[in-house]
């Protein structure tokens, strides 16, 4: 049995070589970046040391806010354990753009889920209280951009804002490359100069060798315990821009005296540079990871979505099962194989917010997160188990193994 499992995994990574092979090229490209950042930024031990108060002249943070801006082909940064989690930080950068009477236009369809309630909402601080209009247009059947309405509206609108979700959030949609939004971007600039670009980079960082801000975009935003964290950054969160954007962003994030001038961390700095210096590698680790229990599950007869055959934009796969008992075991199974509360076997509950119960796979060294191998779904037909992560490729790989036997 042992010998016959071993076979298996065998033939399924040798169909994987050639994927392994580009995943590889690209850790290796986004390397080199990060390297040239961090030595651009001049960053030495003395940038690990914490602070507190206010954190005036906070060497740690604002030489970090550098090697992001460089790593991410901006021009400033805002990187900080302040901003608690990814919802935080894109929160942040909408308030911070957008003012009274202004628009805020998706061309990726409907946000992520916890955004909506600061988009949307009477008396609770949403923008709409603050008379903010949010239109959105879907993206076409096949994931591309419904390009000529685009242009009608932003011509049309003017509007301050078009906003992009890079990953897929809970929907079957492809993620987006940012080669993909390059032509995009400039024809939206020359419509209307003064819209600011806004990218929900989740689960995209160092998936592909360039980023939504070389391309245009004006802003990304991301959480640091998915990718750019490294698995080692604690919490945080992290936006990147034009100059004239961050400037806006740093006067919601602070105040608009204060702007950046502030920001302390008693703990120090040096698993948030480590945690970057690494993600490329662990990001690679995860697609190599998703690629592999994808395979196994395709070739098993499974729907797997985005496809085995098709360049992955971000970290996140799932598989689509015929049963809500064969998702359950899926996810258990993630539970079962994780360093942390390996012994625990996790049910579907009722969350709050959420109409469907939920079932949940977290065993990981930082609360919730999800660069590390982590699973979720809501019980409801189709069922769909969204996964992603994965700090070691091998720890994948003994999930694949259990998952060889279970199905
Ligand atoms: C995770 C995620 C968010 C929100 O990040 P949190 O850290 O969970 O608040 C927003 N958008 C996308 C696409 C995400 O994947």
């Amino acid at each position: 049995m042992d010998k016959e499992i071993n076979e298996i995994l065998r033939e399924t990574e040798s169909k994987l070589k050639h994927q392994f092979e580009r995943i590889d090229e690209i850790a290796f490209k986004n390397q080199k970046k990060i390297l040239k950042a961090f030595t651009d930024a001049r960053v030495s031990t003395q940038c690990f040391a914490g602070t507190t108060g206010y954190g005036y002249s906070d060497v740690g943070r604002e030489t970090l806010a550098k090697v992001y801006a460089n790593v991410f082909g901006g021009e400033k940064a805002i990187v900080s354990p302040i901003l608690t989690c990814g919802t935080h930080a894109i929160t942040t950068v909408l308030y911070g753009i957008l003012k009274a009477g202004d628009i805020m236009l998706s061309v990726t369809g409907m946000p992520y889920d916890t955004i909506h309630a600061t988009i949307f909402g009477k008396g609770n601080g949403s923008l709409e209280d603050y008379g903010i209009k949010f239109q959105q247009i879907q993206l076409n059947e096949d994931s591309s951009f419904k390009e000529q309405e685009i242009y009608e509206k932003v011509k049309k609108l003017q509007p301050k804002m078009v906003y992009l979700q890079r990953s897929r959030g809970y929907s079957s949609r492809k993620a987006l490359s940012p080669y993909d939004m390059a032509n995009l971007f400039k024809n939206i600039k020359a419509l209307s100069k003064d819209t600011f670009i806004v990218v929900d980079n989740c689960y995209g960082e160092f998936v592909d060798d360039i980023e939504p801000t070389d391309v245009g975009a004006d802003v990304i935003v991301g959480s640091l315990i998915k990718n750019p964290g490294g698995g080692l950054a604690p919490t945080g969160g992290y936006i990147v821009g034009s100059e004239k954007a961050i400037d806006l962003i740093s006067a919601r994030y602070t105040n608009p005296s204060l702007k950046l001038e502030v920001g302390s961390f008693e703990m120090g700095y040096r698993l948030f540079y480590q945690g970057l210096f690494m993600a490329p590698h662990t990001v690679a680790q995860a697609l190599k990871g998703t690629a592999l229990v994808g395979q196994i599950m395709e070739d098993k007869g499974y729907k797997v979505i985005p496809s085995n055959n098709e360049k992955p934009q971000d970290i996140v796969k799932s598989v689509v099962f015929n049963t809500a008992e064969e998702l359950i075991k899926f996810v258990q199974t993630v539970q079962k194989v994780s360093p942390i509360d390996g012994y625990v076997v996790p049910l579907p509950w009722d969350m709050p917010g959420y109409t469907d119960k939920v079932i949940m796979a977290a065993g990981t060294f930082v609360g919730g997160s999800s660069i590390e191998l982590s699973c979720d779904s809501p019980i409801r037909e189709p069922y769909i188990a969204y996964f992603q992560g994965g700090l070691t490729y091998e720890h994948v790989k003994a999930f694949a193994e259990k998952l060889i036997e279970l199905y």
